[in-house]
């Protein structure tokens, strides 16, 4: 146990899921938050909601829509954009929403602190870096520091899935006892498509990958 309670930044896809199960064993109290931020796929936080009731967690949703106003060209919000199957070779894909994180985590770190809660739990990822610079460990621990200094000095932000690559955040599911929930409840596709997805969008594949090296490896 590493504290009383802990908030989750909850989406209800497989990274932040994996999450509220690592902070339901970590924690005696876990608070999941998901966001409303112009998302293409609003059904996401309907499923969030779900999964957070079957974990027997609470539960809110903050609407922070004018995220997906301060920029556009992003294919996750804007309806009118393909979302591409390629990363591009140089620059951030167009499903990056500039600030997300920052903006999730800021507002997750008042909304805790007002419930005395002062642990937040994200699921980003270095490992599989899908060129987000703020999924890194720097830009955590950087925010960390701003957040003590901007608002309370005793926040700590858990990365539990920050060096796992996807294979890695399979098993830990897996040995959580958690997987199906994982595999066919949660919504990682871009195309909104719940489980296993659409299979061709970046994430799916990046899912789908990672789970065919666990199931390799556990043979
Ligand atoms: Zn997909």
């Amino acid at each position: 146990m590493i504290g009383e309670s802990a908030l989750v930044v909850f989406s209800g896809g497989q990274d932040s899921t994996t999450c509220l199960y690592w902070a339901k064993k970590n924690f005696s109290r876990v608070v999941a938050l998901s966001f409303i931020y112009g998302q293409k796929h609003v059904k996401e936080v309907e499923l969030a909601k779900e999964l957070a009731k079957e974990a027997n967690v609470e539960w809110d949703c903050m609407d922070v829509s004018f995220i997906s106003g301060l920029s556009t060209g992003c294919s996750l919000t804007d309806t009118s954009l393909q979302i591409e199957e390629e990363k591009p070779a140089d620059g951030v894909p167009s499903t990056f929403v500039p600030g997300r994180n920052m903006f999730f985590l800021s507002i997750a770190a008042v909304y805790a602190r007002n419930k005395g809660i002062f642990d937040l739990v994200t699921g980003v990822s270095q490992t599989d870096f899908s060129g987000y610079p703020d999924c890194r460990d720097s830009f955590i621990k950087s925010l960390n520091v701003t957040l003590n200094l901007a608002v309370d000095e005793q926040f700590r932000i858990h990365t539990p899935l920050m060096w796992l690559d996807k294979a890695q955040t399979w098993q830990m599911a897996d040995e959580m006892g958690v997987m199906n929930i994982i595999r066919y409840k949660t919504l990682t596709c871009y195309n909104g498509i719940q489980g296993d997805g659409c299979g061709h969008c970046p994430s799916c594949q990046l899912r789908r990958k990672g789970l065919e090296k666990y199931e390799q490896q556990r043979k």
